[in-house]
């Protein structure tokens, strides 16, 4: 069993998977390559001058990979409670179970309605429905939370990217018992 799945590695979702992983959690990230922000250019993205949305959402990807999340190019079609976590079944009928679930789906709402998650409508344009959270990113369903612009936050990279972070941080929390930060240190 994960102890984290992610559904979606959009900015959102991978650098969720980044946290989690990184912080040596059993990591899952699950990706059907539908999102929106391989069709952007990013110029307001902190940090980095410009960059096509392929490129930044495949070094996302890597960064994700190199610190041990399970990128697997599947949809997930089911997303049901188990025991003491989730069943995550996938369009290609692959079986997947997780403790924690962290939907970040960009536009879309499909799954979560499917499993019970709350939805509301979306503030941001063109973002129609977006799943309730509470500031934790916590859904109505415990142990599922949502991240990015399926959470409803703002429709720009740099803040589906840091609510992923924001959120991943706070499952590792949960799951540690204790505050969690990452800062690593320039080496001298
Ligand atoms: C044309 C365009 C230009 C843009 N330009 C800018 C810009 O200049 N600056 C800026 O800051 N923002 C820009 N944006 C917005 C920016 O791309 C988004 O705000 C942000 O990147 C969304 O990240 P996300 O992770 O929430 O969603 P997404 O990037 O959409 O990622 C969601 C992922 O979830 C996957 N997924 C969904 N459902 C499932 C499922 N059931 N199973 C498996 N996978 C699933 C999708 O395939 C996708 O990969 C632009 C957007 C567009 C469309």
């Amino acid at each position: 069993m994960y102890e984290i799945a992610v559904i979606g590695a959009g900015p959102a979702g991978a650098s969720a998977a980044l946290f989690a992983a990184k912080a040596g959690k059993k990591t899952l990230l699950i990706d059907n390559d539908k999102g929106m922000t391989r069709r952007g250019w990013f110029e307001n993205f902190y940090g980095i001058s410009e960059v096509g949305g392929p490129d930044l959402v495949e070094t996302g990807h890597k960064q994700a990979v190199k610190f041990g999340a399970e990128l697997v190019a599947e949809q997930a079609i089911n997303l049901t409670s188990s025991g003491n976590g989730f069943v995550i079944e996938t369009e290609d009928g692959i079986i997947y179970e997780a403790k924690h679930v962290i939907l970040a789906t960009g536009a879309l709402t499909d799954l979560a309605a499917k499993a019970g998650v709350e939805t509301k409508d979306g503030t941001e344009p063109r973002i129609k429905t977006v799943i309730a959270v509470n500031p934790e990113g916590k859904t109505n369903i415990e142990g599922i939370w949502a991240a990015g612009t399926v959470a409803g936050v703002s429709v720009h990279a740099i803040i589906t990217a840091g609510d992923g972070a924001k959120v991943a941080i706070n499952v590792i929390s949960e799951l540690n018992g204790t505050r969690y930060v990452d800062h690593d240190v320039l080496k001298a």
